[in-house]
């Protein structure tokens, strides 16, 4: 891993946010909060979650349509097509349509036990991401992102497979993809690589995800196919009970990571928050991102 020695000022850096939508009053708080400190950054957009088979609908929804009301941030909703019909994932498209959306993370989504349970397509339903993002095309001139796994989605026989998957979604009209989140930037280069060769083009986002709570995240990881490199868990090693010092530490492998990646030459960054704005912020200010005093949120 190398640290780099030049001005971040010299790259062009954007960034994404990702956030979740709230399921309490405490919750809506901590959202809102995340939003209105990150918003100042300038985000080219933020996006939100739409929890597995569907089961946030109606707090994604009301998340979404507040961030288009009350910000000027431009908002991208999330939307998989797991346990659904094609009418059913339609009727939703109209509904953010309606809401002012034009921009989707379209994702086939995950079984409804979770992540990295067996997986069945709904058999009148969108089999995968390529054929939700033809069907959002169809519907609309939407902007289409998609999801990219520079370590194979674990579904996928072989890279070859995953990266025919991606093809399809890009010749369906997705314009950028995010991958799943990685610690080893030499598996996302050589991913990319590979993607390259196989003729598509279209930006493929590195999904940062800041690691504040190091077992949670390398459980996660284990059901995503995700490698967890030694050095990270030694970096964590003793600070199980300590909460408030492995945000330090978080803040600190995070903004390695994307320095490391700011030096190949990546300028876009998606970040996955958790909600959780300080240690996302504190990473884009080593990355030389500055709030822009003009951006205000109408509270
Ligand atoms: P696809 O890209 O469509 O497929 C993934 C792989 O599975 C492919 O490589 C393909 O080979 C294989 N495959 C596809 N269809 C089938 C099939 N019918 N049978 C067998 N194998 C098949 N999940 C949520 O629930 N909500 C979210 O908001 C959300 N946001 C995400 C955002 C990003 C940036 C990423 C990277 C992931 C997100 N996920 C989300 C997780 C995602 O839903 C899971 O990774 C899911 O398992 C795959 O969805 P996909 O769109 O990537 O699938």
């Amino acid at each position: 891993m190398r640290i780099s020695q030049r001005p971040m000022s010299d790259a062009n850096i954007r960034a994404s946010f990702e956030f979740f939508p709230p399921s309490s009053p405490k919750m809506e708080e901590d959202l809102w909060r995340s939003v209105e400190k990150l918003a100042p950054l300038g985000p080219s957009f933020v996006s939100v979650t739409y929890g597995a088979g569907g089961s946030t609908r109606e707090r994604t929804h009301a998340t979404i349509s507040r961030l288009i009301k009350e910000t000027d941030l431009t908002v991208a909703a999330h939307l998989t097509c797991v346990g659904a019909t094609r009418e059913e994932v339609d009727e939703v498209v109209r509904e953010y349509h309606e809401a002012g959306v034009r921009h989707f993370v379209a994702l086939r989504g995950d079984a409804p036990e979770g992540t990295g349970y067996a997986f069945f397509a709904h058999g009148d339903g969108y089999q995968n991401g390529a054929e939700l993002v033809a069907g959002l095309k169809a519907f609309s001139d939407f902007e289409i992102t998609v999801s990219a796994y520079p370590e194979k989605h674990p579904d996928s026989p072989d890279f070859a497979t995953d990266i025919e998957l991606l093809k399809r979604k890009v010749d369906n009209g997705a314009t950028r993809a995010i991958t799943q989140f990685f610690f080893d930037n030499d598996l996302y280069e050589s991913y990319v690589e590979r993607v390259r060769k196989a003729g598509i083009y279209i930006p493929i986002v590195p999904g940062m995800v800041p690691v504040s709570n190091f077992k949670s995240v390398a459980n996660f990881a284990a059901k995503c196919g995700t490698h967890v490199p030694q050095w990270l868990a030694d970096r964590f090693e003793g600070l199980e009970n300590d909460t408030h010092t492995a945000e330090l530490v978080a803040s600190a492998v995070a903004a390695e990571q994307v320095m490391d990646l700011v030096e190949r030459g990546i300028e876009d960054f998606h970040f996955y928050t958790m909600n959780k704005a300080d240690l996302v912020y504190a990473i884009c200010h080593q990355l030389g991102l500055r709030p822009d005093d003009e951006t205000q949120i109408a509270a």
